[in-house]
């Protein structure tokens, strides 16, 4: 199925207007024709199916013939993750963290912080890509915030979970209920030379929970994938 991202703003009296890489994507690669039909989201819920009516250089013009709304998904899951050096391997796990689901995501420097090496313009249009590949209508918003206490106290939740290799596989259980029961649950995971000491303090003492995702030290990304996981 193919589905293309048009912004509320970009839909009016019925008609929905695909530009830049969505109408290039439209009409140049999936050679899209008068009359054909499409699937459109607009990134906070909408769903709309409908018929090509015109096609120029610039733009793809739809006319709407069904529409659905739906709210976001609850509890919902922020993901906090730490830079990590290799852009790519940032990247993996933005893309895997909304395909698994995350409604929001922070990108935070933090003590152990190696290199900063994020091309927002990259990780946007990679949301774009991951809401659309994975079925979903609302769209990941992508953020970078210059600490770790900045994005803790920006970001609103009501429960905190934290992945820290060094917490007891058995004393390090997920409570389920509790993230079930929440509205917004932010799930922190360390950059590749983890959390600090102090920055664990800092969470324990913000009422976070320290959890385990097993035996084996994980690479970042790999502990992003297990930690989302956890809650399909
Ligand atoms: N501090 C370690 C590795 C950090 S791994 C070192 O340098 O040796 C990067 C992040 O992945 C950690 O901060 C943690 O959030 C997460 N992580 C990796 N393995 C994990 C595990 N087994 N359980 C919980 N979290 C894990």
């Amino acid at each position: 199925m193919n589905i293309f991202y048009v912004p509320p703003a970009q839909i009016n009296n019925g008609f929905a207007e695909l530009l830049d890489q969505e109408a290039i994507h439209a009409s140049k690669v999936m050679r899209a024709r008068e009359g054909d039909k499409l699937t459109i989201v607009d990134g906070v819920g909408g769903r709309y199916e409908g018929i090509v009516r015109r096609i120029t250089k610039k733009s793809v013009q739809v006319e709407i013939k069904d529409e659905q709304h739906s709210l976001p998904p609850k509890p919902q899951l922020v993901l906090g993750m730490g830079i990590i050096k290799k852009r790519d391997r940032l990247e993996f796990a933005v893309e895997k963290a909304i395909e698994l689901g995350a409604a929001q995501i922070g990108l935070f420097r933090s003590e152990h912080t190696i290199k900063e090496n994020v091309r927002m313009d990259r990780l946007e249009s990679i949301a774009v890509s991951a809401m659309k590949q994975s079925l979903q209508s609302h769209l990941c918003n992508v953020e970078i915030y210059h600490s770790l206490d900045i994005m803790l106290d920006v970001v609103t939740v009501d429960n905190i979970l934290v992945a820290h290799e060094k917490v007891d596989e058995t004393n390090g259980d997920i409570d389920y209920k509790s993230v079930h029961n929440s509205d917004r649950t932010l799930l922190l995971v360390g950059p590749e030379g983890g959390f600090s000491e102090d920055e664990i303090e800092e969470f324990v003492n913000r009422g976070a929970d320290l959890v385990s995702l097993g035996p084996n030290r994980l690479r970042a990304e790999t502990a992003v994938v297990a930690f989302l996981s956890q809650f399909l």
